[in-house]
């Protein structure tokens, strides 16, 4: 909107919330229709470009509505492509870093096929999403449809939801509410995490490039879930203690990004440090946990 694009916004808000665009609702720029994408979808005009982002994407979220993660990959992308081939639109797909798996080949290069458990707990994402990723390449080989793929490493920022059950929200929330913070496993498990602005520019790029190759989007900056732990719990100058809980199933042993082909062909790197954002964010949790302030 703010380099003059029209923007509709479409979203069944099963884990979004309204709230995070209402700023926008009067801009005469902007227009939200409430739709379940894996429905067939309608939109009046002309469109220039769809960006397909909807689906839970907290391991919570999509462990509790898994039906419905597989069908907005599965039939969400085939109605967002064909909205997007007859508009003769431009297309992008967000795709995850979870179709790599748990990874043998670390950092994770685009070039690697991944290791999925078909059947467990997780593959409703992770084989949506390669499902996702095959029919996007093959409407773009048999319609010539112009697209792109992203695929997104963990991602945070203000505006998570409280409750969404990822690591960085689960944190911050226990350690705002004095609660202990709850390390999965050993804690020796890693993760890459970016802040949600700079994905933002690598998507924008993305729509602004003609690679048609999926991309990886996320910080090569590697850290253990007990780090992060540590980091909030400084951050937050909290007394809450670090527990341990059970590791969930199929839980990723590392994760790293190779961000070679993003810097090659988008020029992009991420900005944002890590306690930089982290403070960013723990500053917007603070003014959505009431608790807040009585440490
Ligand atoms: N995790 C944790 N405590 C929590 C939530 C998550 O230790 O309260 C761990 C989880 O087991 C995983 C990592 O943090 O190893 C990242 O989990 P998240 O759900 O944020 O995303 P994922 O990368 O697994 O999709």
């Amino acid at each position: 909107m703010s380099e003059g694009n029209y923007v509709i916004a479409m979203d069944n808000l099963i884990t979004g919330k309204f709230e995070n665009i209402q700023q926008h609702t009067s801009n005469s720029k902007f227009e939200f229709i409430h739709h379940d994408v894996s429905n067939y979808i309608y939109v009046k005009g002309d469109i220039d470009f769809v960006v397909h982002l909807a689906s839970p994407a907290s391991p919570v979220d999509y462990l509790e509505l898994p039906i419905q993660t597989l069908k907005v990959n599965s039939l969400g992308t085939h109605n967002t492509l064909g909205l997007a081939a007859t508009k003769n639109a431009k297309y992008l797909l967000a795709s995850t870093s979870e179709v790599y798996g748990d990874p043998e080949v670390h950092p994770q290069t685009e070039a690697y096929w991944g290791n999925v458990n078909p059947i467990g707990p997780r593959g409703v994402y992770d084989e949506a999403k390669r499902f996702a990723e095959a029919i996007t390449m093959a409407y773009h080989k048999m319609h010539g449809l112009d697209t792109r793929i992203i695929r997104i490493f963990n991602c945070y920022g203000p505006r998570l939801r409280l409750d969404d059950g990822r690591v960085i929200s689960n944190f911050i929330r226990q350690a705002l509410e004095k609660e202990p913070l709850t390390v999965y496993g050993d804690g020796s498990q890693t993760r890459s995490f970016q802040y949600v602005s700079d994905l933002v520019d690598g998507i924008v790029r993305t729509m602004n490039s003609d690679c048609h190759q999926p991309i990886n989007l996320g910080n090569p900056q590697e850290k253990t879930v007990s780090e992060i732990a540590k980091i909030i719990k400084e951050l937050t100058k909290t007394r809450s203690e670090i527990v341990f809980k059970e590791l969930p199933i199929d839980d990723p042993r590392r994760r790293l990004p190779d961000i070679t082909r993003a810097r090659e062909v988008l020029g992009w790197n991420p900005q944002t440090e890590l306690l930089d954002g982290l403070k960013q964010t723990i500053a917007w949790f603070e003014t959505q946990v009431p608790t807040v302030g009585a440490k």
